[in-house]
C-alpha cells in the first residue's frame, strides 16, 4: 500500500523528517490541500498566497526530479484525506506537526478517521518539551532561551532520501493555476521578484547571510543595511529546517549568539501559543482587556488606519516601513517594532488590527511569531513588556541611521538632508507630496500614557 505525505508549511525534501518515515515505507503519495475552511478567519492571507504558489511549483519540480510529483487537492484537510485515502488505498498518513490551534484540531480530526504518524522538526526543539525543573513551560522569552540553548545544538539535519518511490498509479490532481493563488489585477506583487520561493531559493538565502553573519549583531537594526538573513518566509513555509540554518550559520565561525537567539525566538513564539492558543485574539493578561482603543468603527479612525497602511502618516520611518511591506511582503524588524508601536500607542488602535493587516501582507505571516510581536510591542502579552514603554519613531529613526532606508522607500523626500529627513516638519522642508503628521508626538505620547492609567 502507498503511504499518503500531508505537506503543510514544511516545502521541503531535505531534513523533512516525514517525508523519511513516509520514504521508508514503500511508495509515497505527496499531498498538499489547500484549506480555507479548517483555519477560517486565519485562512493565509494575500502575500502568503503568492509565496505559496511559488514554494508549490519548486516542491513539484524537486520532486520530479525524483520520480515522484505534488498532488494537489482543496477542501477540509480531513476530509480529503480519508478520500483520497479511500481512493488510493494508502494505509497510512505522515505529516510533521504544527501547533497553530486549528492545525492541531484537524491533527486531531485525521487520527480519528486515519492512521496518522506526526513529526517533530519544524522548530530546534518540539514546543511544550522547553520546561522548567518543575516542568512548568516558560512564559518569558530569556530563561526560556537557556533552558532550550542547553538541549543545542539540533541533530545535525539529514539529507533528502535517495529515493521516493512512486505508486502504481497516481490520484488525481488539481492545477496549480487553477488555484489563483497570485494576484491578477491589479498585480501587487510586482515587487516581490526579490524572493525566490522554495527550497533553493532558501538555501541561496542561506549561503547569502553566510557572507554576512559575523556582521549581524551590528547590522541587524540598521534598516538601511541588509544585515539581518531574511530567511523568515522560507521558515515559515518550512523550505529549510531550522536545524539546517543553524548548522550552516553556527559553523561559519564568528559570533553568532545573537542570531541563534533570533532562531530561538521563533521556538518561543509557539511555545506560546501551545499554552494560549487564542494568543492572536485575546490579551495575554487580562487587566489590558480594559485598554480604552478608539473605535475602529470610527470613519477618522478608519482614515488614520488607513494613512497606515499606505504609508502616509507623515512620519517617514513608519512611512518608509509600511510602503516596504506593501511593496515586498516583508519590513525590516526594528521598523516592524516602531510601526506596530506607531498603531497601538500613537494611533491607540488595537493590535490586533495590526496583526490582521500583517497576516495578509507579510510573506512570512504567522499566527505565533505576528501574535507574540504584536503583543510584546503592545505590552498587552505574558511577558514583562510595559505598555507605558512608547517608542519615539523620530529618535529611532535617527538613532538607528535610517535616511537612506526612508530616501528608497519615501520618494517623496528623497530631496531632503540626512539630519532633516527623520522629521522634515521640524526642520520646515516639508515637500508639499509629502503628508503632515497625523498626529503630533508628544500629545499622541501622553494619550497613551493617560490611557494606560484606565488599567
Ligand atoms: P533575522 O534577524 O535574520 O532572524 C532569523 C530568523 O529568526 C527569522 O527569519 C525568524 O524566523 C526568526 N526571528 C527573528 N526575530 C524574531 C522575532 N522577533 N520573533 C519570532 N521569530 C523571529 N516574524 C515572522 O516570522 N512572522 C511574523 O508574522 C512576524 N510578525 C512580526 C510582527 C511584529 C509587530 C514584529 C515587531 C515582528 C514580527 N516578526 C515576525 C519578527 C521579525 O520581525 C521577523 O522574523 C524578522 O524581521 C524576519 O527577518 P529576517 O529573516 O531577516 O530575520
Amino acid at each position: 500500500d502507498p503511504t499518503i505525505l500531508w505537506f503543510r508549511r514544511d516545502l521541503r525534501l531535505s531534513d523533512q523528517t516525514a517525508l523519511i518515515a513516509a520514504a521508508a515505507e514503500g511508495p509515497v503519495i505527496p499531498v498538499f490541500i489547500l484549506d480555507d475552511e479548517t483555519p477560517k478567519h486565519r485562512a493565509m492571507g494575500g502575500a502568503s498566497r503568492w509565496w505559496l504558489h511559488h514554494s508549490l511549483a519548486s516542491l513539484d519540480a524537486d520532486l520530479r526530479d525524483k520520480g515522484s510529483r505534488l498532488i494537489l487537492r482543496r477542501g477540509k484537510s480531513d476530509e480529503v484525506l480519508a478520500a483520497l485515502a479511500a481512493e488510493t488505498g494508502a494505509g497510512r498518513v505522515h505529516c510533521i506537526r504544527h501547533y497553530e490551534p486549528w492545525w492541531r484540531n484537524a491533527e486531531r480530526a485525521v487520527g480519528k478517521r486515519l492512521d496518522l504518524v506526526c513529526h517533530d522538526g519544524n522548530y530546534l526543539a518540539p514546543p511544550g518539551s522547553v520546561t522548567t525543573g518543575a516542568g512548568e513551560p516558560y512564559k518569558i522569552f530569556t530563561p526560556f532561551w537557556r533552558a532550550l540553548r542547553e538541549r543545542m545544538p539540533p541533530a545535525p539535519p539529514a539529507n533528502r532520501p535517495r529515493e521516493i518511490a512512486a505508486p502504481s498509479r497516481w490520484p488525481e490532481s488539481d492545477r496549480l493555476e487553477d488555484w489563483r493563488l497570485l494576484p491578477t489585477r491589479p498585480n501587487w506583487a510586482r515587487g516581490f521578484a526579490e524572493w525566490e520561493p522554495g527550497e533553493t531559493g532558501a538555501r541561496k538565502r542561506v549561503d547569502a547571510f553566510l557572507r554576512h553573519a559575523a556582521r549581524y549583531d551590528e547590522e541587524r537594526n540598521m534598516p538601511a543595511i541588509e544585515g539581518s538573513s531574511r530567511l523568515s518566509p522560507h521558515l515559515h513555509f518550512g523550505e529549510v529546517s531550522p536545524a539546517y540554518v543553524w548548522h550552516r550559520v553556527a559553523n561559519a565561525g564568528g559570533s553568532v549568539d545573537v542570531f541563534l537567539a533570533e532562531i530561538g525566538w521563533r521556538d518561543y513564539a509557539q511555545n506560546v501559543i501551545l499554552q494560549f492558543p487564542d494568543y492572536g485574539a485575546k490579551n495575554g493578561r487580562e487587566r489590558y482587556d480594559r485598554l480604552p482603543w478608539r473605535d475602529f468603527r470610527s470613519s477618522a479612525v478608519r482614515d488614520e488606519f488607513d494613512a497606515w497602511t499606505k504609508g502616509r502618516t507623515g512620519y517617514p520611518i513608519v512611512d518608509a516601513g509600511m510602503r516596504q511591506l506593501w511593496a515586498t511582503g516583508w519590513m525590516h524588524n526594528r521598523v516592524r517594532m516602531i510601526a506596530a508601536s506607531f498603531l497601538i500607542k500613537h494611533l491607540l488602535i488595537d493590535w490586533r488590527e495590526g496583526d490582521r493587516w500583517f497576516w495578509d501582507t507579510l510573506v512570512d505571516a504567522d499566527y505565533a511569531s505576528n501574535a507574540v510581536n504584536w503583543q510584546w510591542v503592545a505590552g498587552t502579552g505574558i511577558d514583562a513588556n510595559m505598555w507605558s514603554r512608547i517608542m519615539a519613531p523620530l529618535g529611532q529613526s535617527e538613532k538607528f541611521d535610517a535616511a537612506g532606508y526612508i530616501r528608497h522607500w519615501v520618494p517623496e523626500l528623497a530631496g531632503v538632508s540626512d539630519v532633516a529627513i527623520h522629521d522634515p516638519d521640524a526642520h520646515r522642508c516639508r515637500p508639499r507630496a509629502y503628508p503632515r503628521k497625523i498626529i503630533a508626538h508628544k500629545a499622541a505620547r501622553e494619550r497613551a500614557l493617560e490611557a494606560g492609567r484606565a488599567i
